[in-house]
């Protein structure tokens, strides 16, 4: 597997809790990533071939020193740098352009969420804010809108940060949030992932403990513990586990090869993906991990 681009989640804290958070972003999380961590990862990421660095979470800017930190270093070893935002900050543009401007120069794209998850209608104006500042800054930034469940539509987003007007996919929160609101299916329809190339992907994500995810949830190993490269070199797509029976079948697949029991339909592909991951934390544990990507230990 070569990865070319690396989205490092700085931490899984969010100043929000949306519905349809894949990670569980929230207040209440725990997990965030050192400047060492930080510096270590981006070397392991240079030595494994990777051209482009996203930093988001949850938040990345709630550790503001950190994300800045994290980006020069990335931006002076040579990396295309990202940076995936809420935008929470941006209170007016002349706000927003003050915390943007020590980025101005280091960023090749800025994405600001823009969706009724993170704003109401009357809200919707401080993502806008932020737009405006990156602009005004020469900062290439784009929008992050996702769709209500009701108009769920599969077929989009595959293997990329969800585009402008993307679907919801229900994983993480999204599962216990969204789901009852789309329209379910019956679970052996689902026989292939719609989003994720799980034999090449191109771009993985490592969150704050280390764990490399080809999708979030489904952990290749931990960089903490073996080099990037090394994880990437030895990962065997038909042989792994969680991965071969959705690259044969899809989340069916994994149903029937487990033989797990389920519910009769499920709102996509992910939802019974995610339900069938859950049944099989226990069998491997070092795998379906951390617990942050499961919905546990929310801190009340
Ligand atoms: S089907 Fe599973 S592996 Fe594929 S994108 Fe959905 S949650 Fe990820």
């Amino acid at each position: 597997m070569k990865l070319t681009g690396l989205h490092i989640l700085l931490t899984y804290q969010c100043t929000f809790e949306c519905d349809h958070c894949f990670v569980w972003g929230s207040p209440r999380q725990g997990g965030v990533l050192t400047i060492a961590q930080i510096r270590q990862i981006l070397g392991q990421a240079r030595q494994a071939g990777v051209e482009m660095i996203y930093f988001e979470g949850g938040e990345p800017s709630m550790y503001y020193a950190t994300l800045l930190a994290g980006v020069r270093e990335a931006k002076r070893i040579g990396f295309r740098v990202g940076v995936v935002s809420n935008g929470y900050w941006a209170t007016s543009t002349e706000d927003a352009v003050e915390f943007l401007r020590p980025f101005a120069g280091l960023l090749d794209d800025l994405s600001i969420s823009n969706d009724l998850y993170h704003y109401s209608d009357e809200q919707i104006n401080i993502a806008k804010n932020a737009v405006a500042a990156a602009k005004e800054l020469d900062i290439p930034v784009g929008e992050i809108c996702v769709a209500q469940p009701e108009s769920a539509d599969a077929a989009s987003s595959k293997g990329q940060l969800p585009e402008s007007g993307s679907a919801v996919m229900f994983r993480g929160r999204a599962v216990c949030k969204l789901a009852p609101r789309a329209a379910p299916r019956t679970w052996d329809l689902f026989t292939s992932c719609p989003h994720e190339d799980l034999r090449d992907p191109g771009r993985a994500h490592l969150d704050p403990l280390g764990n490399l995810h080809i999708c979030q949830g489904i952990s290749l190993g931990n960089v903490f513990a073996t080099p990037l490269a090394e994880i990437c070199e030895k990962y065997d797509a038909d042989a792994h586990p969680v991965c071969g029976p959705l690259l044969a079948g899809g989340p069916a697949a994994l149903v029937t090869e487990y033989a797990l029991p389920h519910e009769e339909k499920y709102a996509d592909a992910c939802h019974l993906c995610y339900a069938a991951r859950l049944a099989l934390r226990e069998r491997f544990p070092e795998i379906l991990k951390p617990g942050q990507m499961y919905g546990e230990g929310l801190q009340e």
